[in-house]
């Protein structure tokens, strides 16, 4: 079918919308067509090729859709079916098998390998002398800056049928990040403390989170004001603008003894050093934000030594099916507002966007890229 996806040619180069030919779904894939996607961190990295990923490609992984064809096998999933597209795993390694699919250990080649594990591509264009050309999807096993995407039966979501889809696709990674990091990692416990190191959309939903989980010191760090208010507004109890204070110094006045939990999600090698600095005695210092290949930080190793954990987190050690149903009922109750984070752009503005988020001007952009109730429209 002809479908209309946001491209990137080359490094750094601007999204350019484009009409591609897309395969229809084979054993366990679905096709869902995309209503809105947000982007995330990992797009604007893959874009400038931090991490090595073929190009011609189609990016986007936190989608939200309607589910419009199943492939043979997909038993769980119909046509119709509200769903969030989530991270992939293989579900047949050692991690997989015993609950961690956010390590597994074909998450490489799933999530960035730019065609299906067999090698073949579900996406291709016809140059101008008519020849059949390859643009690499199954990015997340979803490539959804896309009016459609084949996703795997096992990385789909369904989500009930009055949950405001939209909104839902940063469930699948960003927000499902900062809040599975409180509540399936850290496991934050009530009366407990945490400092959280850059409140962007990942720190903010951690922020949320352990306001909900009973934290009572929830400490937000940043540089921009703006941010620092909103993380104040949904839920941190204190905030620290890195640029004008001394984060240990004010940590150490709030809270004398150290730390519970510290998310570190700047990737700076000296804010990783500071949150084991920071921790009480067995607290844990988590790692989510991703850095440059090969960087490495210091750490004072009698630090470590007195109980303290350092650990890294991925996906926020969620089971999608599990978790995104759970995220959604406590957004319902009023708990986990999201949406609050959120600005709407139309597709065709997904290079303005990545501009206002670099700029700090939007903490999560979500593409329109069709309505729920709009007549089906490929183009
Ligand atoms: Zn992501
Ligand atoms: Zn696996």
């Amino acid at each position: 079918m002809r479908i209309r996806a946001a491209v990137i040619e080359q490094k750094g180069a601007p999204f350019t919308i484009e009409q591609l030919e897309l395969d229809a779904p084979r054993a366990n894939e679905v096709l869902v067509r995309i209503v809105a996607v947000g982007i995330c961190q990992t797009d604007i990295h893959m874009q400038h090729q931090e991490y090595p990923v073929p190009f011609p490609i189609v990016l986007g992984h936190e989608a939200s859709g309607i589910v419009e064809n199943v492939g043979p096998g997909v038993s769980d999933i119909k046509p119709g079916d509200k769903v969030v597209l989530s991270f992939p795993s293989c579900g047949h390694c050692s991690p997989c098998l015993s609950g961690s699919a956010a390590y597994c250990l074909h998450a490489y080649e799933l999530c960035f390998g730019g065609q299906r594990l067999d090698g073949s591509n579900a996406l291709h264009r016809l140059s101008t002398k008519g020849e059949k050309e390859t643009v690499h999807g199954h990015f997340f096993c979803q490539s959804s800056f896309a009016a459609y995407s084949i996703a795997l039966e096992s990385n789909v979501v369904k989500v009930p049928d009055d949950a405001p889809l939209e909104l839902l696709g940063p469930l699948g990674c960003g927000f499902q990040t900062g809040a599975g990091a409180i509540f399936n990692s850290l496991r934050v416990q009530v009366n407990s403390s945490i400092a959280v190191f850059g409140v962007g959309a990942v720190g903010l939903a951690a922020i949320m989170a352990a306001k909900a989980a009973g934290a009572s010191k929830i400490i937000a760090i940043d540089i921009e004001d703006k941010r620092l208010t909103l993380a104040s507004e949904l839920g941190a109890t204190h905030t620290i603008n890195s640029k004008r204070e001394s984060s240990s110094e004010q940590i150490k006045s709030i809270v004398p003894i150290g730390l519970d939990y510290v998310l570190e999600l700047t990737a700076r090698p000296e804010m990783l050093k500071l949150a084991v600095d920071v921790l009480a005695p067995k607290g844990t210092a988590a790692l989510i934000g991703g850095a440059p290949l090969g960087t490495e930080a210091s750490i004072d190793m009698n630090q470590l030594l007195n109980g303290r954990t350092v650990r890294g987190i991925i996906q926020g050690d969620a089971v999608p099916r599990l978790f995104i149903p759970k995220l959604i009922d406590l957004y319902q109750a009023g708990r986990f507002p999201f949406d609050r984070l959120i600005r709407f752009y139309d597709f065709a503005e997904i290079n303005e966007a990545i501009e206002d988020i670099k700029k700090g001007q939007t903490i999560k952009a979500v593409l329109k890229v069709s309505t729920p109730l709009s007549p089906l429209r490929p183009w």
